[in-house]
């Protein structure tokens, strides 16, 4: 088995507030990540996929297939949208990194043979998720 790994970037604007708190409570523990008209960050995503190397063509991932996915199912629905704010369905949803990787998990998925998924949020900060099943 071999994992081939592929990154995309985009920009996606955020707050972190849990609007079961109080304002105050959410200040504490999210400082100025709780300012009110939120803040953004240029994402990476990287995903690992696990395959099988063809004997024909060396290759162990269908690359095209991976792109189309990564841009219909990431790029295309977050880039250059606030997610606190532009997603009725993620109404709620507290958009930290940990809860930002299973929601890309939960999109990408479906459509491919998912290993790991690593969202790097900055430069000194990233989370991986390995899904439910290990
Ligand atoms: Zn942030």
């Amino acid at each position: 088995m071999i994992y081939f790994g592929r990154r995309v970037s985009f920009s996606m604007g955020h707050r972190l507030h849990n609007h079961a708190l109080s304002d105050a409570e959410n200040r504490a523990i999210y400082g100025k990540c709780n300012n009110p008209n939120g803040h953004g960050h240029q994402y990476t995503l990287e995903v690992l996929v696990a395959g099988e190397v063809d004997p024909k063509t060396g290759f162990s991932a269908n690359l095209p297939l991976m792109d189309e996915i990564l841009r219909r199912e990431i790029v295309e629905r977050f880039d250059h949208y606030d997610f606190n704010a532009d997603f009725p369905e993620y109404a709620g949803v507290i958009s930290s990194g940990e809860n930002l990787a299973r929601i890309f998990w939960d999109l990408i998925a479906p459509h491919l043979p998912l290993a790991r998924l690593r969202v790097e949020e900055t430069e000194k900060n990233a989370f991986e998720y390995f899904g439910e099943n290990r």
